[in-house]
C-alpha cells in the first residue's frame, strides 16, 4: 500500500497488526452497533470495524483517503465513508432517532481536545454510548488522571465530568508509518454525565470549572477571586471539607460540585 501523507492532517498510520485488533476488540460485540470511526486513513481499522458492525459511518477529511475508501467499501450497503471535517459535523444526525452509537478513532491529534469536546456534547445529548480512541499519551494521561496526580487538571475534570475513562494501553512510534514524535495511548470512555447526579447546571459548572483551574499555580479561592467572587461571598459559601488553600487540581469532582451548589445560593 502506498502511503502518502500530509503532515499537516496528523496522519501517522497504524500498522501493528495486533494493536488495530486490539482497538477494535476494545469495542466488544458490535453486530448491532452503529459505529462512527473518526479519520480511517488508509482503513487500517475500518477493514476490521466493516466486518463486525452493524452499521459503519467514516468521517475522513482527505479527499483522496475518502475516495479510496470509498471505492473499496463500494459493495458494502453497511459501510458509509463521509468525505467531511469531524469538528463541522453535526454527530447527533448520524445516528438514527432513538439509537446510540459507539465512536472509535485513530485521532488525527493536532485536533484531540475539539474532538473530546464535541464528544462529550454528543454524549450529554444522550446519543454516544461508548469510544475508543488514540491520542498522543500526554493527552491520554491527563484525560483519565485521578485528582491529586500531578496530571489531574481542567480536561480531566471536564472528561470525567462527561464519562467514565479507562486507560487501556500505550503504543510506541514503531507502531505507526511515518512513526510520530510522541507515544500513544488507547483510552475507552463509556459516556456518562454526572451533572444531574451532583445537582449542577451543565453550561454553568463548565464555565465555573475554567474559573477554578485558570491558573494552576493559584489556590483555587484565588482563581476564583479572580473571576469575580468576592472574599465575603467565598467565605460564607466555603465548605468545611475543603481546605481554604486547596487547589482546583485536588479537588474531588463531588466536592468541587458541592463548592459550586454553595456559592450559587451566596450568589443567587
Ligand atoms: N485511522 C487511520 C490509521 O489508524 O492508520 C489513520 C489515522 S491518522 C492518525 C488520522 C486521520 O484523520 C488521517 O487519515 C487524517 O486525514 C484524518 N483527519 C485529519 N483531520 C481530520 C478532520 N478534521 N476530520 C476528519 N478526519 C481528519
Amino acid at each position: 500500500m502506498q502511503m502518502k501523507r500530509k503532515p499537516k492532517l496528523g496522519q501517522n498510520f497504524l500498522v501493528d497488526d495486533s494493536a488495530r485488533h486490539a482497538i477494535v476488540d476494545a469495542l466488544g460485540d458490535l453486530s448491532k452497533r452503529t459505529v462512527i470511526e473518526i479519520g480511517p486513513g488508509h482503513g487500517a481499522i475500518t477493514d476490521i470495524l466493516a466486518a463486525r458492525c452493524h452499521k459503519l459511518i467514516a468521517l475522513e477529511l482527505d479527499r483522496s483517503l475518502a475516495a479510496e475508501l470509498t471505492f473499496r467499501f463500494r459493495d458494502h450497503p453497511q459501510v458509509q465513508i463521509l468525505e467531511c471535517d469531524v469538528l463541522k459535523t453535526d454527530l447527533l444526525t448520524l445516528v438514527p432517532e432513538g439509537e446510540t452509537a459507539d465512536v472509535i478513532g485513530n485521532l488525527p491529534y493536532y485536533i484531540t481536545s475539539d474532538i473530546l469536546l464535541q464528544l462529550f456534547a454528543a454524549g450529554s445529548a444522550g446519543t454516544l454510548a461508548r469510544a475508543v480512541l488514540m491520542m498522543q499519551r500526554e493527552v491520554a494521561d491527563r484525560v483519565s488522571a485521578a485528582p491529586g496526580v500531578r496530571d489531574y487538571g481542567l480536561l480531566s475534570a471536564t472528561a470525567q465530568m462527561n464519562a467514565q475513562v479507562d486507560n487501556l494501553f500505550t503504543l510506541a512510534p514503531s507502531a505507526f508509518l511515518p512513526p510520530p514524535d510522541v507515544y500513544s495511548t488507547v483510552l475507552r470512555l463509556h459516556f456518562a454525565p454526572r451533572f444531574a447526579e451532583l445537582g449542577v447546571d451543565p453550561e454553568e459548572f463548565n464555565l465555573f470549572l475554567k474559573q477554578c483551574f485558570a491558573q494552576k499555580r493559584k489556590t483555587l479561592q484565588n482563581n476564583l477571586r479572580a473571576a469575580g467572587y468576592s472574599a465575603e461571598q467565598l467565605s460564607r459559601a466555603w465548605p468545611a471539607s475543603v481546605p481554604a488553600q486547596a487547589r482546583a487540581e485536588s479537588l474531588a469532582l463531588e466536592s468541587m460540585a458541592e463548592l459550586y451548589r454553595s456559592l450559587s445560593h451566596v450568589v443567587a
